[in-house]
């Protein structure tokens, strides 16, 4: 549960686990949950996990009583991306500039990947996407684009991807992980062949996340073990994560984006010269990449932090370190705006009078410098 007194702006690193979810799995606490077992115990979790896995369907608008997409259970969406890639590694992948380095990592190990330009609000160049495909063997290539980036909020246009993807006889992968709450996450509407998502993002527990494919495709194990999960990935389900995955699902919203609205507002009023990265794109509702003028990120992340309000460079990795945005730099900014820029991910906790709060730390920060 959040502090009252502490603003959480970092929704999209990982949100706050919803009471529901909690009460859920905690009804589960002292239940041994394995769902191969045969007995009764592990029949009751086999049980669990088929309404989980249905209710996560459901959530991205697919008919669960036509056998069109299935999901695979993941214990991150890090894994369900490696999964797709995996999968792909003997053909060709087209990735896009953006994506989270749980896909744009692998070009650093594999040489069948070709890196897709986006403009600088951060959308991916379509006639590039239709150069690449043309000039490949495109029936034996995957496209993975990112619905959603987690650095700028900024909504890639996914359906006009896959229609280009599709003509070409290739596959398309979205990490649509910044979806869930936030933007149309509909399976069938978007006419992907893979998904990948993850609990904690969207008020589900850490541990627990899918890959969604096209019961058409093929797809083979990346972990290989006792079978579980059709094959796919073997080790025990984390069965009490995916009972609470399965409730997020059930009660996942399309927030507003009035908070967010409302913050940037505010921020032009005290400074003309702030960036709102990926502005004249479409955004998520809740996220605000923002560059103010000559103060380093992580002199800003350390202000805020001691007026407790947690904010992110939105690239910190996993020593909490921060370097400069992948992303914004190939978006074409310059490392001077890169090195000053905030994100800032609101959620449905955030409050007006959180904004004001933010609002006027975010002042006293910038006119110390000015
Ligand atoms: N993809 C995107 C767009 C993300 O934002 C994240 C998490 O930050 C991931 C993938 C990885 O998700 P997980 O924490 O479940 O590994």
């Amino acid at each position: 549960m959040l502090n009252k007194h502490k603003i959480y702006c970092d929704y999209n690193s990982t949100a706050p686990l919803l009471t529901e979810v909690r009460t859920a799995m905690m009804n589960l606490e002292n239940t041994p949950l394995n769902p191969s077992s045969i007995h009764y115990y592990g029949r009751q979790a086999k049980f669990l996990i088929e309404n989980a896995r249905e209710a996560i369907l459901q959530m991205l608008g697919v008919n669960t009583k036509t056998d069109q997409y299935r999901l695979v259970l993941t214990s991150s969406a890090t894994e369900a991306n490696n999964l797709i890639i995996s999968n792909f590694l003997k053909h060709k992948i087209i990735i896009s500039s953006v994506e989270h380095p749980s896909i744009s990592k692998h070009t650093e190990y594999h040489n069948n990947m070709s890196i897709l330009r986006v403009d600088n609000n951060g959308i991916v160049d379509l006639e590039h996407l239709e150069f690449l495909l043309q000039n490949q063997d495109s029936q034996n290539t995957l496209v993975s684009i990112i619905l959603a980036n987690n650095e700028t909020g900024v909504i890639q246009p996914i359906k006009e991807i896959s229609t280009i993807v599709h003509k070409y006889g290739a596959l398309l992968h979205s990490d649509s992980v910044q979806g869930p709450t936030k933007t149309n996450c509909n399976i069938e509407d978007l006419d992907v062949d893979f998904m990948s998502i993850s609990a904690h993002k969207f008020g589900g527990p850490l541990g627990a996340a899918a890959l969604v494919y096209k019961s058409s495709t093929n797809l083979h194990a990346q972990i290989i073990g006792g079978g579980q999960e059709r094959g796919l990935r073997s080790g025990t389900q984390n069965t009490h994560a995916i009972v609470g995955f399965g409730v997020a699902a059930q009660m996942c919203d399309i927030q507003n984006s009035a908070m967010r609205d409302l913050f940037e507002l505010k921020i032009r009023e005290i400074c003309k010269d702030v960036i709102i990265f990926g502005e004249n794109a479409q955004r998520i509702p809740n996220t605000s990449m923002v560059f103010m003028p000559n103060i380093p990120s992580n002199i800003q992340l350390i202000k805020f932090d001691i007026n407790n309000i947690y904010v992110s460079t939105g690239a910190a990795c996993s020593s909490g370190v921060t370097k400069p945005s992948q992303i914004l730099l190939s978006m074409g900014i310059p490392h001077d705006i890169v090195n000053c820029s905030i994100r800032y991910s609101f959620g449905k906790d955030t409050t007006t009078e959180d904004i004001t709060t933010i609002s006027s730390v975010w002042k006293e920060i910038y006119t110390t410098q000015h």
